[in-house]
């Protein structure tokens, strides 16, 4: 595809890199914050809650707050980032949202929210927002529109909050919140790691947007090193390993740069995450007719991950510009049957929103030209 590429100034971007946005200020760097401008430290609660709580668009927005302090931070060079939806797309059934968002000239992502019904005991559906962490992805998968972009440049932790406080805010309206979240937009999280760490405090802090910890994923199509630092953190997220192929043959075909890691060198760091952590991780697999969708596929798959308590998510893909398509729905359930007979926990990922281009990527892929 072609790509647009715009010019800063040097003078734009100096004023940009001076600026700090007020969306990725920790708790605890607020607190020094609203000290240092000689305020109470209760200001700095006050504070987040109107940004996680409030969806201010802007410093004056911050109705409770001084406006002697608003100034201040002006002057410090302190912003409200906010994004602006630039498009929007729901499914038929009205459970998927898709939107783009534009942060800058450069910065234009997805990030999309899945619904789904509310389970017996429970009044809310789960809504689940999933999101970008980079602009396109150095990972270059095959069967993916973001990696078939290329990468332009890694998201910083307030663009990733944005996209999580944008839909809290259409779902507030609502009566509704945000129950559970994703990192499997554009990007590979784990190749942006401080700035998803960060957001991932961010929305979790019980002073800032207070999402439960175990009600994250993140996803990983194998950056090991990231997933050792991850184990190391004290962070309660899940995490899921998009494999793919049950040997390297295969799956340098679909994820070229899956070379550095073999297959065996993924499923021993998945080991040594869950000897750390407690927390099993979950293997992705995009199941892809005629490529990795093979019973003797996946009689390998169940050879490789018998006996180590694995789960395997199938995710039968969304149809991409790529020309791969999804295997008939006899062929997923065949395909789980054998991982199953093999003594393999397996479930099959509902797909959502495939008449919006569901599929990463791919609705920034059809409507860049348009809209840039
Ligand atoms: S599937 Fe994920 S890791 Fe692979 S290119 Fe797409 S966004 Fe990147």
């Amino acid at each position: 595809m072609s790509c647009i590429r715009v010019i800063f100034s040097e003078e734009y971007n100096k004023k940009i890199s001076n600026m700090t946005d007020l969306y990725r200020v920790l708790p605890e760097e607020m607190d020094d914050l609203v000290i240092k401008l000689g305020q109470p430290r209760y200001r700095a609660d006050q504070l987040l809650q109107a940004l996680y709580h409030e969806s201010p668009k802007k410093m004056s927005d911050l109705h409770q707050i001084p406006s002697a302090m608003r100034d201040a931070l002006v002057k410090d060079g302190y912003t409200i980032g906010s994004e602006d939806e630039v498009h929007r797309v729901v499914s038929e059934d009205g459970h998927t949202t898709k939107l783009l968002l534009k942060f800058d000239e450069k910065t234009l992502i997805e990030t999309v929210l899945m619904q789904y019904s509310p389970t017996q005991d429970k009044t809310h559906p789960r809504s689940t927002v999933c999101v970008s962490t980079q602009v396109g992805c150095p990972m270059g998968c095959v069967f993916c529109a973001t990696g078939q972009m290329g990468f332009e440049k890694n998201l910083k932790a307030e663009e990733i909050v944005s996209q999580v406080l944008h839909f809290a805010n259409i779902l507030r309206q609502r009566g509704e919140h945000v129950t559970n979240l994703v990192f499997m937009g554009m990007g590979e999280p784990l190749a942006n790691y401080d700035e998803t760490i960060r957001a991932i405090k961010l929305l979790t802090h019980p002073r800032a947007f207070g999402l439960g910890q175990r009600s994250i994923t993140i996803s990983t199509v194998g950056v090991i090193p990231g997933m050792d630092r991850l184990a190391d953190e004290n962070i309660q997220v899940k995490l899921a390993i998009s494999l793919h192929a049950p040997n390297d043959e295969l799956r340098k075909k679909l994820v070229p740069t899956a070379g550095p890691h073999s297959v065996g060198d993924l499923i021993a760091a998945a080991k040594r995450y869950f000897k750390k952590t407690g927390r099993r991780v979950t293997f992705e697999y995009a199941l892809i007719d005629g490529i990795n969708d093979s019973t003797k596929v996946a009689l390998e798959l169940a050879y490789i991950l018998k006996g180590n308590g694995a789960h395997v998510n199938l995710i039968p893909m969304n149809p991409t510009a790529g020309g791969f398509k999804r295997p008939e729905r006899k062929r997923v359930l065949a395909f789980q049957q054998i991982l199953r007979n093999g003594d393999v926990n397996c479930t099959v990922r509902v797909e959502k929103g495939a008449e919006i281009s569901a599929a990463c990527g791919q609705l920034r892929t059809d409507m860049i030209e348009k809209i840039r």
